[in-house]
């Protein structure tokens, strides 16, 4: 090898580490940036996922489980964020919950980080922010902005096809790492059906009575600004619908879970345990395709003029205007509806009523704007921050 093709390829391989180190940088920091959630009055223990099944302890895949017992027993209501980790609005409604409520009967369990690894997981080829803030009183809150399925770095590499288990449905290979492909889980499987399997072990083990996905969708999708419930949670489905929509005045419906489509949690949850399952969809203009680029302004606020202009042609599946899609109305929704469908079970069976307390519904969240219901870590007790 001459001198000068040595020299060449000891410079090529020094411009590719530095490119190398410049791209990774980022992705590394994200990975390990934690998020702080400050547990309010009403937490009375936390608990792991692993405390339900054992297998997952030490893994990424374990996440945190905020447990708020009231004082009189009753019912047990699970809710869920972040299955989908690029649909943060179900995060930011858990941690309001986990900050604020107090539960006076019952029990509710909040998982803010369902899928912990999409949670360190993005999009860096699509242009994704790494991160987004919310204002608060005391200064901005960042979190971090994940991805629709488990990193790789977590579970890896993807069969050709996934075969759901137990119902041997054909999927594709992706949602083996889709938190909402895999219910109800296999306890010796891959680590995304673990994740599930455990929760099904907390369904199980801990008698719930309702379980509440929170997820978002694009405006061009028509499930979107619903509740998808199966046939055993449509009543229930049916008067928190109806009456957010004409109490609180916002646009919401139902549909119903297809049989035939497998590894969803509002169809496994529903057919493996007692429980009754409710996913709930919230309009997300930053996930539809045709818009600007992918912005965190994008993201909090739902403006974007393409959209708009989609909306004239009447292509949209929600109304939409100048004011966009903003955050307040996407948590604001999701709140409602959960309070909601927990008040309609509490009317109907009394006797597992749950009862809660100091969590905002939509029009105060509209009106306050997310960040005002979340504490500054820095002024809280260290024991009462998580960080995850
Ligand atoms: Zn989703």
């Amino acid at each position: 090898m001459s001198r000068t093709t040595a020299r060449f390829k000891i410079i090529t391989a020094l411009i590719f580490l530095i490119f190398l180190i410049a791209g990774g940088w980022p992705l590394k920091k994200h990975r390990d940036f934690p998020v702080e959630i400050v547990c309010g009055p009403g937490v009375t223990d936390i608990k792991k996922l692993s405390d339900f099944f054992p297998a997952l302890k030490g893994s990424v895949a374990d996440t945190y489980v905020f447990v708020l017992e009231g004082k009189e027993p009753g019912g047990k209501a699970l809710i869920m964020g972040n299955t989908h980790a690029n649909e943060p609005e179900g995060l930011l409604s858990v941690a309001i919950m986990i900050e604020n409520a107090v539960v006076e009967k019952g029990t509710l369990y909040l998982i803010p980080f369902f899928n912990r690894s999409a949670s360190l997981n993005t999009r860096p080829g699509e242009g994704y922010p790494l991160y987004f803030s919310i204002t608060t009183p005391w200064g901005k809150k960042t979190f971090r902005m994940g991805n629709r399925d488990a990193s790789p770095l977590d579970q890896w590499p993807d069969p050709d096809i996934y075969i759901h288990y137990p119902e041997k449905q054909m999927l594709s290979y992706l949602d083996i790492r889709n938190t909402n492909r895999t219910w109800p889980g296999r306890k010796n499987g891959l680590p995304m059906e673990q994740v599930t399997y455990a929760a099904m072990e907390l369904l199980r083990q801990e008698k719930v009575d309702l379980a509440i996905d929170l997820h978002g969708a694009e405006t061009m999708f028509p499930v979107t600004n619903c509740i998808v419930a199966p046939e055993k949670s449509m009543r229930i489905a049916t008067l928190a619908s109806l009456t957010v929509k004409s109490m609180e005045g916002f646009e919401n419906h139902l549909e119903s879970s297809p049989e035939k489509f497998r590894g969803l949690s509002h169809r496994e949850i529903g057919d493996y345990s007692e429980t009754l399952p409710f996913l709930l969809e919230a309009p997300i203009p930053f996930l539809d395709q045709p818009t600007g680029p992918k912005t965190e302004k994008l993201f909090l606020d739902g403006q974007d003029e393409f959209l708009l202009s989609l909306a004239k042609r009447k292509k949209l599946f929600v109304p939409y205007d100048e004011s966009g899609w903003p955050l307040e109305k996407r948590v604001g929704q999701h709140l409602s509806v959960s309070l909601e469908i927990i008040r309609q079970y509490s009317r109907k069976t009394p006797a597992r009523a749950i009862i809660i307390k100091n969590v905002p519904r939509y029009a105060e969240v509209v009106r306050n704007g997310v960040g005002y219901y979340f504490h500054n870590p820095a002024e809280a007790e260290m024991d009462k921050v998580i960080k995850h």
